[in-house]
């Protein structure tokens, strides 16, 4: 464990952004979201949450995948792939241990991802324990808590005029390379020690059992009641740190264009309509029924995982007030069914 003043956390942030793009929270008017800083003091370490996880830096909300033009049989390609390395600076664990759900998406038997693999590969995780969760968070009942440590290369810990620096990769190691920081003391030490130990995530959902009520729960009558405030906005899915759904299209004029990919969501009708014109989940009920299924059952069958980590971003935007912890709860306290009953 090394020791950071707060008055040398710029001239960090200015060094590594000659080397690396630096992403970290960026607070316009209120809002903050991870953007690409030029300078140290664009970035504020000052935050609860940002409204929109740093997936998009990995994953953008609409990227080139290869532009081409097309002469008589010949086709020329040019793919967009993202080589520069980067940092995400700043974030919080629960948005690092997103990641590694990612990679399951993106990394698998089936399919590989170069555009998303390039990215991750070239990009080093700085994680900001939260000191004070809000009472949205519920990331210690996915297995993960306010100073984690998993998927990180580094991990920032706030004790008031300074920061006690857990290395935990050889990256992590490489972005301090020129640096001279004294290991952290006893004293810095015991503070970050009452630090984590005051950071209580008090809000809790029980997942035991949970997919087992799920593996036979898709015709039960609680998903005609569960969705019906859900205005179907998305917000939920959109500012969700594990959700990857997303559209291809070309953008093409004449013999020349792109193919792009952009963020798309389960929760939008156009989402699963066919060419046909059936669309095999018409209505909120389906729509609703997926976004759950998918996160707390579907993944766990694919990859062993809940793709939830507790951040609570779907909770503290949601214009209806719809809590997936309350849904949660909800499911667990109905009686199992089987299906087509
Ligand atoms: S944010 Fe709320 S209202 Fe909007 S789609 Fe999600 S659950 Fe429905
Ligand atoms: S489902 Fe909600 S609480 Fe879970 S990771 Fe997504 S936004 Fe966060």
């Amino acid at each position: 464990m090394l020791l950071l003043k707060k008055e040398q956390l710029l001239a960090w942030l200015n060094k590594l952004t000659q080397a690396y793009q630096v992403f970290a929270p960026v607070n316009e008017e209120g809002c903050v979201s991870f953007k690409q800083i030029e300078a140290g003091d664009q970035c504020t370490l000052d935050y609860t949450n940002s409204k929109v996880p740093p997936k998009e830096v990995l994953f953008p909300r609409s990227e080139y995948l290869f532009c081409y033009r097309c002469e008589k049989e010949h086709v020329e390609l040019k793919e967009q792939i993202d080589e520069h390395k980067k940092v995400i600076f700043g974030l919080r664990p629960c948005d690092a241990r997103s990641f590694l759900l990612l990679d399951n998406v993106f990394r698998n038997e089936r399919f590989q991802d170069p555009y998303y693999l390039t990215r991750r590969k070239n990009t080093v995780l700085v994680g900001l324990g939260c000191n004070q969760p809000p009472a949205t968070c519920f990331c210690t009942s996915l297995g993960s808590g306010p100073f984690a440590t998993e998927g990180l290369d580094l991990l920032l810990v706030d004790i008031g005029d300074r920061y006690v620096l857990e290395v935990l990769t050889e990256r992590g190691q490489e972005l301090l390379s020129g640096m001279e920081l004294p290991a952290a003391d006893q004293e810095a030490r015991e503070a970050a020690q009452k630090v984590k130990e005051g950071a209580a995530v008090s809000s809790r959902v029980t997942l035991e059992g949970l997919k087992s009520k799920l593996d036979v729960s898709f015709d039960h009558p609680l998903w005609d009641l569960i969705h019906e405030k859900c205005l179907g906005c998305a917000a939920c899915t959109y500012t969700c740190p594990t959700c990857h759904c997303f559209d291809i299209v070309d953008e093409a004029q004449g013999n020349e264009g792109c193919r792009v990919r952009s963020w798309d969501a389960c929760m939008f009708p156009l989402f699963t309509l066919h060419g046909s014109g059936h669309n095999p989940r018409p209505t909120n009920k389906e729509r609703f029924r997926q976004r759950v299924m998918h996160k707390f059952k579907y993944f766990v069958d694919n990859f062993n995982a809940t793709a939830c980590v507790g951040c609570g971003r779907c909770i503290l935007n949601c214009p209806v007030n719809l809590d997936i912890r309350e849904v949660i709860a909800e499911i667990q306290g109905t009686e199992v069914r089987s299906n087509k009953q």
